[in-house]
């Protein structure tokens, strides 16, 4: 008898792609939060990720936060050990954390009357592509749903336009899901255009008076890998011709500053730019997206991820800053203070290089540096490291509410 594949065509797109459905397992694994006080720290632990001993998830000035491998424990231990460094545990087993961070839902989602998707659970991309949809029917007179393209593996990359048509509206651009497993994301972005939709009426004029375009998941592939394999899966799906390794880093693939320092050539790291600039329909279908559409007045764009709690702008590059670093910086900070005055967490604001990493081939780099976009941002949102990308579905609820008070403030201060 013939497998099932062969049954359906979309279906059998998909699973000849994947390599495996073999659900992937971190049991024993841990997340260590490792104090960056010594010059010698992030060498040894990029040894030690060479080795696969450990996987780095994190890094700043302050402090790294690493998965160690089960079976290397006491190895990475003593190295530590050996050197003075400090380091604690955050997470003490990561695949109970996953196992844990999602529970399912009590309420029966079918039940509910037109859509799925809620914010106290993370959901697949059926059920996010199907409240976009449902938002279409129930607002047609501000909402319009576009498949700007398809990802490797041929899931449709779904783009919702929220306007009142005013055609002197400047346009804002917001982007989630770009990396797999920062499900925080593609949740901020669905919650952000719930709140904007549900009263949008009694909205600010400055809210109003722009076109919202919103992109809630990127890498659609990715996603849906995370959550039916592989947990931490961050690059995209494609398969690679000199390499066994899957996956480009969508983040390091746009067509500005791309491969330079703070992205890899090699097609097993997690930050692979893949082979030239926009060489992943996923990328490319939003530039061309932008160059097909040359009237917008773009004038804000915001990259979403997780997690690390930062707003930052231009450059991904190390202590280079935009000329007009002043005004950027401003609507960070207010953004980072209204976040506080709401109840919400502290959020660090600087350019992307100096905060974060060096990072190249970003596409807040590319907003800015290709589009001219005035006013770009990344937002990483919760948490610092208590637990990482596997943030529990109880912190959703909090934390989309500091993506959209993050927007709010953007267009507050930029559409005025
Ligand atoms: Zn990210």
């Amino acid at each position: 008898m013939k497998g099932p594949a062969v049954i359906i065509c979309r279906h059998l797109i998909y699973l000849t792609t994947s390599h495996t459905t073999e659900k992937v397992t971190y049991s024993g694994n841990q997340l260590w939060k490792i104090t960056n006080d010594n010059k010698t720290t992030l060498k040894l632990l990029k040894t030690l990720a060479k080795e696969k001993y450990l996987t780095l998830w994190k890094l700043n000035a302050k402090k790294i936060d690493a998965m160690v491998d089960h079976k290397h424990l006491n190895h990475v231990k003593e190295k530590l050990l050996e050197n003075n460094q400090k380091y604690e545990v955050s997470v003490e087993d990561i695949q109970k954390a996953i196992d844990e961070a999602n529970p399912k839902p009590q309420e029966d989602l079918d039940e509910r009357k037109g859509y799925r998707l809620t914010w106290n659970h993370y959901h697949n991309l059926d059920d996010i592509y199907d409240y976009l949809n449902y938002l279409e029917v129930i607002f047609p007179t501000i909402c319009t749903v576009s498949t700007i393209g398809s990802s490797v593996e041929g899931r449709p990359i779904k783009l919702l336009r929220i306007s009142n048509r005013n055609p002197n509206n400047k346009a804002m651009f917001v982007e989630g899901g770009i990396h797999a497993r920062e499900w925080i994301s593609p949740a901020s972005v669905t919650y952000i255009i719930s709140q904007l939709t549900s009263n949008y009426d009694n909205e600010a004029s400055y809210i109003k008076n722009l076109d919202w375009y919103f992109v809630p998941v990127l890498n659609p592939d990715g996603y849906e890998y995370s959550h039916n394999v592989d947990r931490l899966w961050r690059k995209n799906r494609a398969k690679n011709k000199i390499s066994n390794c899957v996956g480009v880093d969508l983040n390091r693939n746009w067509g500005y500053d791309w491969g330079k320092s703070g992205s890899s050539s090699d097609p097993c790291s997690d930050t692979y730019r893949g082979t030239k600039p926009f060489s992943e329909p996923e990328t490319a279908n939003i530039a061309n997206f932008f160059i097909n559409n040359p009237n917008i007045q773009w004038v804000g764009y915001l990259s979403v991820h997780s997690y690390g709690q930062n707003i930052v702008y231009p450059w991904g590059a190390p202590n280079v800053i935009v000329e007009d670093h002043r005004e950027l910086n401003d609507v960070g900070i207010q953004a980072a203070k209204n976040i506080v005055s709401a109840g919400g967490e502290n959020y660090t604001v600087g350019p992307a290089g100096t905060v974060i990493y060096e990072a190249s081939g970003i596409s807040m780099d590319w907003a800015r540096g290709s589009q001219a976009i005035k006013y770009p941002y990344s937002i990483e949102l919760r948490d610092k490291g208590d637990h990482g990308f596997i943030l529990p579905a109880e912190f959703i609820t909090v934390t989309t509410k500091e993506a959209l008070i993050t927007v709010r403030t953007m267009a507050q201060i930029i559409n005025n």
